[in-house]
């Protein structure tokens, strides 16, 4: 195409975006653990939620599974960033496997707060998605009947205890900042004797991510969201996007992008939920240059230094 045949295009990058601190480590662990104990190594659900970097696993000896039970006798498994029930390890000691968690050190964390709230008594409100992996896994701290799962205000209404009974709330790592906050306020408003966290559970990377998509939403006609449909912290960027009245599209890959999208967009916003790897932020950016004459800027809402240490047993 000719240049002529390309209008202008201004593309406002978030940055922060794209993989976190505990996404890193977890891909790191599954390489790691190929090298130590050769492929095959089973890795229980999706190690973030990401096919092209599932994909790149499997290609270098990686094999997903959903349950234990699906993993050989014999051979090592890793668990996801998302973290596990209790449950999950307990049955690993019991076959006797070879298992390396992969659980990001922040979901970890707040898996510890949990048992500590049921140590000194609380009944804990955990504020979250049903069925989200993370979520799971950490209702899976404690027993049956300890823990209540809310994830909006409405449900904070329905919440009903016997009288004298001490609360307590943990959340998520990937909610979005603002609507937990209302969740939050909620609950205090409820029961304003609850027990919260001293430091937020939201990790620091969705709250960078979602300040960054806050930085370049009002300036654009457009943001595109590179993340899985079954991201949280993804879905989160591009609710963030349109509830600053911006329309916002979530993709997984380059090809995704239908030309027409752009029609009547002078300013394109991009960014990446802490799964999707940086090389398909360059993709995105290669596609749409075929079609228009695009000038890049990096908007900063935050810098990240954040690194997390490998388990031990992987460490040099
Ligand atoms: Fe950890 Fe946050 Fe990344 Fe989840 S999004 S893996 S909690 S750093």
């Amino acid at each position: 195409n000719s240049q002529a045949e390309r209008p202008a295009l201004t593309l406002l990058i978030a940055a922060p975006r794209g993989f976190c601190a505990g996404v890193d480590r977890a891909i790191e662990i599954v390489e790691r653990a190929i090298q130590k104990y050769g492929a095959p190594v089973y890795v229980r659900h999706e190690i973030v939620h990401n096919r092209y970097v599932v994909d790149s696993l499997k290609e270098q000896g990686a094999v997903f599974v959903e349950e234990l039970d699906e993993v050989p006798e014999g051979a090592p498994v890793v668990f996801s960033a998302h973290g596990v029930p209790k449950s999950v390890p307990a049955e690993a000691e019991r076959r006797e496997m070879i298992y390396v968690d992969a659980t990001c050190p922040l979901v970890s964390k707040v898996h510890r707060q949990a048992e500590r709230q049921i140590e000194k008594g609380r009944h804990i409100i955990f504020i979250g998605h049903a069925g989200h992996p993370e979520v799971i896994g950490t209702m899976g701290q404690v027993e049956e009947g300890e823990i209540t799962l809310v994830e909006t205000v409405a449900d904070v209404e329905q919440l009903e205890f016997e009288p004298g009974i001490e609360l307590s709330y943990l959340t998520q790592t990937t909610l979005s900042v603002d609507d937990t906050a209302e969740v939050i306020a909620a609950l205090h408003e409820r029961f304003p004797e609850i027990h919260g966290p001293k430091a937020e559970d939201i990790c620091y990377a969705t709250s960078n991510r979602q300040a960054a998509v806050k930085r370049i939403a009002p300036a654009s006609d457009l943001v595109l969201v590179i993340g899985a449909p079954n991201s949280s912290n993804s879905l989160r960027l591009v609710e963030v996007a349109e509830r600053l009245g911006t329309d916002a599209r979530l993709i997984q890959r380059a090809e995704e992008i239908d030309p027409s999208w752009l029609d009547g967009v002078g300013t394109l916003g991009l960014t990446a939920g802490a799964s999707a790897p940086e090389k398909l932020v360059r993709e995105v950016v290669e596609r749409i240059s075929e079609w228009r004459e695009v000038h890049e800027e990096t908007i900063v809402a935050a810098e990240e230094k954040m690194v997390f240490k490998l388990p031990r047993e992987l460490a040099d």
